[in-house]
């Protein structure tokens, strides 16, 4: 068998295509979307992270700000500018770009965002609301690998998805998404005995490990839909996931590539996000 390709950038184009008439028709009521974007310290990597955010606001026509702090930024000073934001009626989303100097403390920053801006879906009023079913805000990597699911047709109820990894960014929020669309799900770990036990019965076989190609086709279910989220760069400069592609392509019955999976989902999220946060203000809910 060989797999279908899951084209991320196909998908993220639609699926941004789609919330940009969402936006566009709040900015026809006089209410632009506003995404603000606190960046603390000189991480090349948060750097881009942080541009592509600001553009894909750009290319659908939402109000961005694009806050620099310096690497010695008092905690006190960064607590102040999410509190200035928070009260800024063209600021629907705030996110602080992870992670932070360790002279600040991340939970005190997460929690410090208004959950009705919080567009990461990391306060932990919004990772609650995901975890009793009423979900505000998805966290937007695993969001986007579920819209993956969704637009590539493959169903999930009742079929027994296996998420390796347990972060508070991708594994868990994926975890609850999918029992939440009536999965079976089982969470993998470091510590699990026979991980191969466990991804061979996966009818949905989500990796986010940060280990490179550690899934090889041996360990996947004949016909199931393998979502690799890792991100890695290999020693030739070339990026490459978690799962061992050339190997889990003839297998799986769909498969993401690295890059052009669920990388390109996670800004398209993230706006998506910015422009429910706006369309719940304009609604007062
Ligand atoms: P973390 O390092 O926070 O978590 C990794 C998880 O993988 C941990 O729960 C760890 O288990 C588990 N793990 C590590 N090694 C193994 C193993 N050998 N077997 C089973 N489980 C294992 O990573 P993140 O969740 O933040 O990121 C995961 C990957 O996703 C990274 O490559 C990252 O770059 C990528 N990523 C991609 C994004 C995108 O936009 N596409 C966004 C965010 C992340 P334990 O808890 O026991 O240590």
């Amino acid at each position: 068998m060989t797999a279908q390709i899951i084209d991320g950038k196909t998908i993220a184009q639609q699926v941004r295509a789609e919330w940009k008439e969402r936006a566009d028709a709040l900015k026809a009521r006089g209410i632009t979307p506003g995404l603000a974007v606190i960046i603390v310290g000189e991480d090349p990597a948060s750097k881009v992270y942080v541009a592509n955010k600001v553009k894909a606001c750009a290319e659908l026509g939402l109000h961005s700000e694009h806050v620099v702090m310096s690497a010695d930024t008092p905690e006190a000073t960064l607590l102040a500018k999410i509190a200035e934001l928070n009260a800024d009626p063209k600021i629907h989303g705030v996110l602080v770009q992870l992670p932070v100097p360790k002279h600040i403390d991340s939970s005190k920053v997460l929690e410090a965002i208004s959950p009705d801006k919080d567009v990461d879906g990391f306060h932990p009023l919004n990772v609650g609301a995901l975890t009793t079913g009423n979900m505000r805000f998805a966290p937007c990597t695993p969001y986007g690998a579920m819209k993956l699911l969704e637009k590539s047709g493959v169903s999930i109820e009742g079929k027994h998805a296996v998420v390796i990894g347990r972060s508070n960014i991708v594994g868990k929020p994926m975890a609850l998404m999918l029992l939440q669309q009536n999965a079976t799900v089982t969470i993998c770990t470091s510590r699990t005995v026979d991980l191969a036990k466990f991804t061979r019965d996966a009818d949905i076989l989500v990796v986010a490990t940060g280990k490179p190609k550690m899934i090889t086709g041996d360990m996947i279910k004949p016909g199931a839909a393998v979502i690799d989220v890792g991100i890695n760069r290999m020693a030739d400069g070339k990026l490459c996931g978690d799962v061992d592609f050339d190997s889990a392509k003839e297998v799986a019955g769909w498969i993401t590539p690295v890059p052009g999976g669920v990388g390109p989902m996670t800004i398209t999220m993230l706006v998506a996000n910015t422009v429910q946060a706006a369309e719940r203000t304009a609604s007062g809910k």
